[in-house]
Order: structure tokens, then sequence, then C-alpha cells
């Protein structure tokens, strides 16, 4: 049996949980959410993540009423320098080699600041400021860097909860084990989407339809087509979250006359455990795979030679597009290296005994027979790699942080290209995020958000924005779809 709504949210990640959410608050009553994933795959990529949200902001003391980790006393020996509208706009056109829509990129920065106050407010997001991740001490104060502060109590888990708890709270229905299978059309309007629920087709009728069904990052079929073959090597390209993202939303909407725009070769890929499992996160260890600390040491590959620029800029500012260069790596893999002036400096999350297997030697010869046993193939170079790096006489830049390894103990990890989510995706109207055809018209009743929105990021990204893309995009589609009903648009 059809049965209408009000709203059909394509995908329960953050972006879709933010969509549904505003819907309602607009005015939609009944508003459902179509789930690809079974209930223990519950918030797509956005369950992996840090938590991070990267605003605009007035510095600590516009920060300080929205967080709920820091006390007065505490507060008087924090930095967090304010970050404008421009700085973010900057990073984002700076990272993306001025290929970014300026308008898109515009509007994601300027209601970024309102739409983490929504989610603070609204959705109840438990904000903190993330000490752990963003802040190192200097002289006694804990001094935030790369533009990002803000992180969420317990990372993308308790995002994930805060979202489920606002959907419930508003009586939003979430249909697990029910993918969307394609659009339902009448003319050039999207009235609906036909999903698949317990082996049967069924249609749905909406009077708007949110795309928030993520990218293509989770198919090898999609991902060779687009990003090329190595992206298709068995074992050397690990997904970092849910293997549900297999471009689904795109096709669907291509198949009805979308616009598919942006950087189609580019993607977010980081350094990742390279014994993780290959095809989809775990949900324990979740984001503690990821391996930042490159900036602090070196990275070498299997022949024991440098190959990128570990400290170009801070770790926000590089670490999306290192996996790629990993990836383009003999057989797809690197090691990261430091001494024992700066382990203590690493990220316990990541680099904790538990979490990841740790190589260490007393020396730097006894390192280099150890990683001989892991893979290195030239323990020649890599000792020439080290010596040189160390007497600066450089082939390849070290920026920033260019400090000596040279204090036992040496510490090393094995890393591999782990892909987050791909750049290519639709064409939007940044005001309200309405899919555009093909022609560059509005498709009628069909909105987008998050990851499968296209031409935001090209080839990098500063860490931090997809989550508060998928809220600022959501809350647009969401507003838009209850005033489309509110203007009698009903599901025909
Ligand atoms: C390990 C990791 C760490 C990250 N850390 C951060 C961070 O700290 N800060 C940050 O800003 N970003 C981070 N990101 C990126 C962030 O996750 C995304 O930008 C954001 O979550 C995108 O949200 P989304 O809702 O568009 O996609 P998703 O959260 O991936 O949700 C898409 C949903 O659509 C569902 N779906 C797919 N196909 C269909 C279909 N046919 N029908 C119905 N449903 C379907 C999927 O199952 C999934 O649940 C991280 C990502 C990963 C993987």
């Amino acid at each position: 049996m059809t049965r209408t709504f009000d709203c059909i949210v394509v995908g329960g990640g953050h972006a879709g949980a933010s969509a549904a959410i505003a819907a309602v608050e607009a005015g939609c009553k009944d508003v459902l959410i179509v789930e690809k994933a079974p209930e223990e795959w519950v918030g797509g990529n956005g369950y992996f993540t840090a938590g991070a949200h990267r605003t605009v902001h007035a510095g600590l003391a516009d920060l300080l009423p929205i967080v709920t980790n820091v006390t007065a006393e505490q507060a008087e020996k924090i930095d967090v320098a304010p970050y404008t509208a421009d700085e973010f706009i900057g990073d984002i056109m700076r990272l993306g080699e001025n290929k970014p829509n300026a308008e898109l990129v515009q509007a994601l920065v300027e209601n970024s600041r309102d739409a983490i106050r929504w989610l603070a407010e609204t959705v109840e997001v438990p904000f903190i400021l993330a000490f752990h991740r963003q802040a190192y001490e200097v002289d006694g104060r804990q001094k935030f860097l790369g533009g990002l502060a803000l992180s969420v109590q317990d990372g993308g888990k308790g995002l994930i909860r805060a979202d489920l708890r606002a959907l419930q709270k508003r009586g939003v229905e979430l249909w697990f084990d029910t993918p969307a299978v394609r659009l339902a059309t009448e003319g050039s309007a999207v009235t609906g989407v036909v999903v698949r629920k317990s082996g049967e087709e069924v249609l749905l009728k909406a009077s708007a339809v949110i795309l928030a069904c993520g990218g293509y990052e989770s198919s090898r079929e999609l991902r060779m087509k687009y990003l090329g073959p190595d992206w298709n090597m068995l074992g050397w390209v690990f997904v970092r979250g849910t293997p549900y993202n297999t471009g689904d939303g795109i096709l669907m909407a291509q198949a009805i006359g979308a616009k598919l725009v942006g950087d189609w070769r580019g993607c977010h890929s980081t350094c990742w455990d390279a014994n993780a499992p290959t095809d989809a996160g775990n949900r324990e260890l979740s984001n503690q795979f990821t391996k930042s600390g490159y900036p602090l040491g070196i990275m070498v590959n299997i022949n024991g030679e440098r190959f990128v620029d570990e400290g170009q800029d801070f770790r926000n500012y590089t670490y999306a597009k290192i996996g790629k260069q990993i990836l383009s790596q003999p057989e797809g893999c690197a090691f990261q290296l430091w001494d024992a002036k700066v382990i203590p400096q690493l990220r316990r999350e990541e680099y904790g005994d538990d979490v990841v297997q740790k190589i260490t030697a007393s020396t730097i010869e006894k390192l280099a027979d150890r990683l001989m046993d892991e893979g290195l193939q030239d323990k020649e170079n890599f000792l020439r790699t080290v010596h040189e790096y160390n007497d600066a006489s450089l082939t390849t830049a070290k920026s920033n942080w260019a400090i000596s390894i040279d204090k036992g103990p040496f510490l090393a990890v094995k890393v591999a290209c782990g892909i987050t989510f791909t750049f290519g995706g639709l064409a939007i109207d940044p005001g309200t995020g309405v899919v555009l055809s093909e022609s560059g018209d509005v498709i009628q009743g069909l909105f987008c958000t998050g990851e499968m929105i296209g031409d935001l990021y090209y080839n990098n990204y500063p860490g931090g924005s997809g989550l508060t893309a998928g809220t600022v995009f959501g809350m647009k589609a969401g507003r838009a779809a209850a005033a489309r009903l509110a203007s009698g648009k009903d599901a025909a």
C-alpha cells in the first residue's frame, strides 16, 4: 500500500537527521527517514567521526556557552583565536585551489555559527572543546590551533545518540533495512521514492524528498570508475566508515536528469592503520584507526624514501589529502616514524598501546631491521633517508616541525590509505538545497545535503567541515521542504 509523507529523507546520517529535524521544526508533521543499513550500523559515517565541527566564531567567549567541559577556572588558561568567515572561506578555497563553488562555500560558512547554535539548542548536541585533539599545552596554557576547537562528547557516537533522541522526540519515523532504489516523478517533479522493504519494492509518496545518502566511497566499482584503478586495489584502500555509501543517491538523481558537479577524481582520504579492516570501519574503535601524528615525524615508503612534506601545514589542512599520496606509493603503504622527543605528543586515542601495532627499537638501525619484517624493502635507503633528514639535506621539504629523529627509543607504525568520502556530487541551489537539473533548472520536490553535494571541496578539505556542511544544508533542505508543503505542493 502506498503511504504518503510530508517529507522523506533518504539516509540516516548526521546530515539526514539534521534535515528531518529541521523539516519538523518548520512545520512538516509526517517525516520519514529511510535507511539502507540495518540498525546496528545506525548513523552512517557520522557515527565514526571525532565529532569535530568547524565554524565561524568570535573566540573562546563565543564558544563557552555551548560547551559542557570547561570550568570558569580552566577558561582562564585557554587560548582560542577567533575564526572569521573570511578565514573559513579562505581555507576551503585555498585547499581547493580556488575551484570550489564560491556561492556554496559562502552559504556553508555564513550559516555555520547558526547551525552550531541550532545543534546545541534544538538537537541538544553535547559540544565540548577538543583539548585531546586540537590543542597543545604552551607555557601552561591550552592553545587551540588549526581553526578548529569544537567537538562532541564521545565523538561521533555521542553525536548520533543526540540525533536519535531529537528524532524520536519529534516523532520522526526511521526505517532501517530500507534502501531507496529510485525516485518517483510526475512530469519533471519528484513525488516520492521507491524503496525496498522486506524484499518488496514499495512506493512512498511525499511533497519533498531530501537525499542524504552519502557519496560512493564504499563502492569499489564507482571508485575505480571515477577515482582510478588504484582505488580498487584489494587491501590497499580502507573504507573508514559505513560500507553502505555506494553512490545510490547520486545514481538515482542522475537517472532523472540531475546535474553532476565537482571533483570526480577527488576524495577525502587519510593516513589509516594498515592493520585495520578493509571494507568498513570498526564501530568500536571507529576514528581511532586514523594516524595523524605525521607532522611531528616523517613518513617513508617501502623503499625507505620520503614522499610528502609532512609539515606543510597544520594537520587539519593536510590530513585529508595524504591518504591519496600514500596510495600512490609502492604497495600503497608507508611507515610513520618518530623519536623519543615527540612520542609523548602523539594523540593517545590514535597511538595508545591498545590501539595500534607499534614497531619500536632503541636505535634507528634496529628499527630498520624490525621494519624489514613489516614490509620495508631497502634498509640502506631507509637509514640514508633518516640521516639526510637529520642533516637537513632534504630532497623533499619538511616545512614545519623539522625535529631531528635521533633520540631513542624510536617508534614506527604502518599506515595505508583510508577513504572517508568522495567530492563529486549533485548540483544544488545554495539557498535552499534544491537539486538542479542538467539544464540548470530546479528539480521540484528534490533536495540534497551532506556528502552528496558536489562542488564544495576539491582535492583537499579543512578538517571538521563535513559535519557542519551536513547540518547547514540539511537545515536549508528541511525548511525548504516545509515551505513547499505549506505552499500546497502535496505529493501528487
Ligand atoms: C572515520 C571518519 C571520521 C570523520 N571525522 C569527521 C569529523 O570529526 N568531523 C567532520 O566534520 N567530518 C568527519 N567525517 C566526515 C563526516 O562523517 C561526513 O562529512 C558526514 O558525516 C556526512 O554526513 P552524511 O549524512 O552526508 O553521510 P553519512 O553519515 O555517511 O550518512 C549517509 C547514510 O545514507 C545511507 N544510505 C546509503 N545509501 C542509501 C540508500 N540507497 N537508501 C537509504 N539510505 C542509504 C547510509 O547507510 C548512511 O547511513 C569523518 C568520516 C569518517 C568516516
